[in-house]
């Protein structure tokens, strides 16, 4: 889920702008040393985490938007008319541990026609609670001394409207409706020709002779992160079992 917040003390925030980029570009200071959005991240346990062998399921991502928006990129423009206004910040509780299910079915016997797609979050129930635990943390960071004292943050109405409107804000109810309607999957898709049910150990499809498959596809199950270490990992091994088969 996605929860969107604005810094109401502008003053003690950068920009990004003409005079950082200036500063960047002759003294390698400013904001534009900074990696830019999601440099921050972490882990947290929800209530349904395992504890005892340390698996947070929870992760949290920071975003900061702050680049002073521009229609033509011409130095000096003045921003007045720019639809971004503000300093806005998004925080994002995701579930590492999800226990909802999805598929894909072909769409066509034509092989170039995506194949349809059926994510079917929040399935099973456990992700909700995970996600409204991981949606409570983020209120605990924001509503925090530290971050209220500099920044002032306070919940953004343009996108929390919907859910106001229904029920009480930080509720359970609100958090599961902000929940769906900010839903944000983070595009971790694995396991669809998963080793041991569609390859072998050596991401040889079963009973096809010469086809492997050799991604994020062929991982069982999630791992508790992002996963392009783990890919690049089943891409190696893929790649030493072709080569020791040749070799052969
Ligand atoms: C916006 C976004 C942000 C992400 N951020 C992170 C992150 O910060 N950290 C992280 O670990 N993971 C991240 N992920 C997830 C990660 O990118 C994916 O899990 C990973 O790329 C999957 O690797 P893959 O090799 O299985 O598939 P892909 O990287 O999707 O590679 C598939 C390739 O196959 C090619 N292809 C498709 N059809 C054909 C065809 N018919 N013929 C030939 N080639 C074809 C495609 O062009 C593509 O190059 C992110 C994903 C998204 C979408």
């Amino acid at each position: 889920m996605t929860l969107f917040f604005v810094a109401t003390k502008e003053e003690n925030t950068q920009s990004l702008d003409w005079a950082a980029a200036t500063e960047y570009l002759l003294e390698r200071t400013g904001p534009m040393t900074s990696t830019g959005i999601t440099q921050m991240s972490g882990v947290l346990y929800s209530s349904l985490a395992d504890r005892e062998n340390q698996q947070p399921d929870l992760q949290f991502f920071f975003n900061g938007f702050y680049a002073e928006c521009s229609a033509t990129g011409a130095i000096g423009e003045p921003v007045g008319d720019c639809p971004q206004k503000g300093r806005n910040i998004t925080s994002n509780a995701v579930s590492l541990r999800p226990r909802s299910v999805g598929y894909l079915t072909l769409n066509s016997t034509n092989p170039l026609e995506p194949p349809l797609f059926f994510p079917q979050y929040f399935s099973h129930p456990d992700d909700m609670v995970m996600v409204k635990d991981g949606g409570r943390y983020v209120r605990q960071i924001m509503e925090s001394e530290a971050i209220q004292s500099k920044y002032g943050v306070k919940l953004d109405p343009a996108y929390t409207y919907v859910c106001d409107n229904r029920v009480a804000q930080w509720s359970d109810e609100w958090l599961e409706c902000m929940a769906r309607w900010y839903t944000d999957p983070q595009n971790h898709q694995v396991g669809t020709a998963a080793i041991s049910r569609v390859v072998d150990n050596d991401l040889r499809v079963y009973n096809v002779t010469g086809l492997r498959v050799i991604d994020a596809s062929a991982i069982p199950i999630l791992s508790t992160g992002n996963p392009q270490g783990a890919i690049m990992m089943v891409a190696e091994r893929g790649a030493d079992s072709i080569k020791a088969d040749w070799s052969q």
